[in-house]
């Protein structure tokens, strides 16, 4: 395996950076670079021991820094690793780096670190995929979440749940292969029962998952609403910045603007959209178009009435599109009339979005309509990859079950269960090819 380098801490200027090596040239590399203050020999360093001393190039100091050395296996990649702590400047850790590139390493990929750590058997892939999660964690609750799927956690219910698979998928291969008698296991009954109970832990994960992600990743929020109703005075008052354009023309938010709104414990991730209406100008079609777009994947439509002009057709006709997808309307600008909201079967919020101070109005509203949102205390699914797999293998079981009740051959359960197991296999990365790999670490930083 080459020997891989990279700066761990961010790209800016701080206290202090971290650049990592790892490889079977790690030690070598470092020892080129690094000259030890007193009678020490880093090729000599025992793993988990430090020393200081300066980094040199073609004799200058360059900075004083603290080596510490990791022996393979024993270090986060499983292999030879080195920590080179220095001042955090730009350049000057970017020259360390440098000089370590000329003694043979090369760049470390995104997220090369942990992959290296996944081949070598150091972690399962939801592990490696758990510590982006403990990176990005912006709780309490996603941090003890990101945690639990650290230390293994959701590997060994995934494995569990896996196993009782695998254990029904062996009794099947016993049978298929001409055994006389039929293993009890192997029972109608028997067998949908266990693959109901594995369907049913399987769905709470999935479950969980949903729930969990409106508090973990924000709540994918749409404004809608026709022209000059209000959304980018709405955008703009939530984000409490000028960042849409606002102007009183018909139809100048062309592109859909995403914003992160902090509303206590609720993040919106807000698209602004262009107004919806009947256009012959090309540039707000493409608008329209994406603004629907982003409704489909909405979890809620923020939708803008001008409370001076009321809910028309075109309003109802849009909301009736809404389905699936929890609506607000905001009743704007209240301070121009005294018009009461129509009875709907939406929330209804009052709001002036010129004059309006405090979001608590809309934070109650979102509390009520995301009321069953939770992160639970227990190891679930982080991602959409391990989401999908996990609905892949209900799927594929709740097939296997209409099979057994329609009294289909045994061999066709067993092709269904097999793909089940295998997507099972595939989130912790037990069975899983080198694209869904290098998918996965591509989303980390480098470094990592
Ligand atoms: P959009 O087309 O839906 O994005 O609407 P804008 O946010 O651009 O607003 C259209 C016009 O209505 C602008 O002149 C705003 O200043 C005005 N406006 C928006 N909200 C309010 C409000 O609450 N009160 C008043 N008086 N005017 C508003």
């Amino acid at each position: 395996m080459n020997t891989i380098a990279a700066i761990s801490t961010p790209n800016a200027v701080g206290g202090i950076a971290m650049i990592r090596v790892s490889g079977d040239n790690a030690i070598e590399a470092a020892s080129a670079v690094f000259q030890p203050v007193g009678n020490i020999k880093v090729t000599e360093m025992r793993g988990y021991t430090c020393a200081y001393g300066y980094i040199t190039d073609h004799g200058e100091r360059l900075d004083d820094v603290v080596l510490t050395v990791f022996r393979a296996p024993h270090s986060y990649t499983g292999e030879d690793t080195v920590e080179i702590t220095c001042h955090g400047g730009l350049y000057l850790s970017k020259q360390i780096l440098a000089l370590l590139y000329r003694c043979g390493c090369v760049p470390a990929g995104p997220g090369e670190f942990t992959k290296r750590a996944f081949l070598n058997g150091k972690l399962s892939l939801s592990q490696a995929e758990a510590v982006m999660d403990v990176i990005r964690a912006d709780g309490a609750a996603s941090l003890r979440q990101a945690n639990l799927a650290k230390q293994g956690k959701m590997h060994e219910r995934m494995f569990t749940i896996s196993n009782h698979l695998v254990e029904m998928l062996s009794a099947f291969a016993y049978w298929l292969d001409d055994a006389e008698d039929m293993p009890p296991e192997l029972e109608r009954d028997t067998l949908d029962n266990k693959l109901q109970s594995i369907q049913h832990q399987l769905q709470t994960m999935s479950d969980n998952y949903q729930n969990g992600r409106i508090l973990r990743e924000g709540i994918r929020t749409v404004l809608l609403g026709r022209p000059n109703a209000g959304k980018s005075s709405v955008m703009n008052w939530l984000c409490g910045m000028q960042r849409s354009i606002v102007t009183d023309i018909a139809g100048t938010t062309r592109d859909v603007i995403t914003e992160q709104v902090k509303i206590d414990e609720y993040t919106l991730l807000l698209s602004d959209t262009a107004g919806l209406r009947e256009t012959d100008n090309q540039i707000e079609s493409i608008g329209i178009s994406q603004a629907y777009q982003a409704l489909d994947t909405a979890d809620l439509v923020l939708y803008v009435v001008d409370a001076a002009v009321g809910i028309t057709p075109e309003d109802q006709d849009t909301l009736s599109k809404c389905v699936g997808c929890p609506a607000l309307v905001l009743w704007n600008k209240t301070d121009l009339t005294d018009a009461e909201p129509p009875a709907l079967d939406i929330p209804v919020l009052s709001i002036s979005a010129l004059h309006a101070d405090s979001v608590a109005p809309l934070s109650d509203t979102l509390r009520k309509i995301f009321s069953n949102a939770c992160i639970p205390d227990q190891p679930t699914v982080m991602n959409e990859r391990q989401n999908a797999l996990i609905l892949h293998a209900i799927e594929r079981i709740t097939e296997s079950r209409a099979l057994l009740t329609n009294g289909a051959e045994l061999d066709m359960i067993y092709i269904c269960l097999e793909d089940a197991a295998h997507a099972l296999r595939e989130i912790d990365g037990s069975d899983v090819s080198d694209d869904v790999i290098d998918g996965v670490f591509s989303k980390f930083c480098v470094g990592k």
